[in-house]
């Protein structure tokens, strides 16, 4: 609110110096739609992940969908596609769409990264391991190691949204948590998915996901959830479904 603020102190110099006698500035004036992609770093083989925004840039209400960490796991982009393509977000709000921040295991239809490391696995958080090496659930050789990690720590950093969807397969669950109950909630009834817990190592400890790591270090700016799609949903569910549940959830349409 406060930038909102400023640029009503910057409208109302303009209009003053312009000398033109206009009608106060109403919020639903002052809300503007953009669409626009950057690329938010890039994966260990070089492949640029992108972030899609559509909405109002001065929202202080924001989404942020992420259709893939795994690469064998592409469902989510289905999501993420119907997003970007079809779906605009209410006035005042916005939604940032990440296809996948794992384009090498995309590309391999693998479920880590190009050097092996579970994305999943690999966030800076006390629950951290470097065991498993080899596994498919491999941490890295250390918390945070990977480039896509990082991209997306610094991009959740820059932009600290209320809701994250953080969308997997093939379990037909929404990670449940304490926090937020509502949204876990209206996530649930939206997707007819039930909620569950999905817990990574030990319980004492934050898992080394990336809603472990978001939920701890910025969960005073949002919730990020785990949506486990099932294993085979439609293109239809997986996209116009999916689409407008996750919206409507996030109270953003
Ligand atoms: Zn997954």
């Amino acid at each position: 609110m406060r930038i909102l603020g400023s640029a009503l102190v910057a409208a109302a110099a303009l209009v003053g110096s312009s000398l033109v006698a206009a009608a106060p500035a109403t919020a639903a004036e002052e809300s503007r739609y953009v669409a626009r992609s950057e690329v938010i770093g890039t994966s260990h083989r070089g492949r640029p992940i992108k972030a899609y925004f559509r909405g109002d840039p001065k929202a202080t209400h924001v989404l942020l969908v992420l259709g893939q960490m795994h690469g064998n796991e592409r469902a989510g982009r289905k999501t993420a596609s119907y997003l970007v393509r079809h779906r605009k977000p209410k006035a005042g709000t916005a939604m940032w769409v990440v296809p996948t921040m794992n384009p090498d295991g995309h590309r391999k239809g693998t479920r880590t990264n190009a050097r092996g490391v579970d994305l999943n696995r690999n966030w800076p958080t006390s629950g951290w391991t470097r065991k498993g090496k080899g596994t498919r659930t491999w941490g890295g050789r250390a918390r945070g190691s990977e480039r896509e990690t990082k991209a997306m720590m610094r991009f959740l950093k820059r932009v600290k949204p209320d809701y994250i969807a953080s969308i997997h397969q093939p379990y037909g669950v929404i990670g449940k948590s304490s926090k937020d109950r509502a949204w876990h909630k209206r996530l649930a009834t939206e997707l007819g998915l039930k909620l569950k817990s999905l817990p990574v190592g030990p319980s004492d400890k934050v898992s080394p996901t990336l809603t472990g790591w978001y939920n701890r270090y910025y969960g005073k700016h949002g919730t990020a959830t785990t949506i486990e799609y099932r294993a085979k949903p439609s293109t239809a569910w997986a996209g116009k479904k999916a689409s407008r549940a996750i919206m409507t959830a996030a109270r953003v349409r």
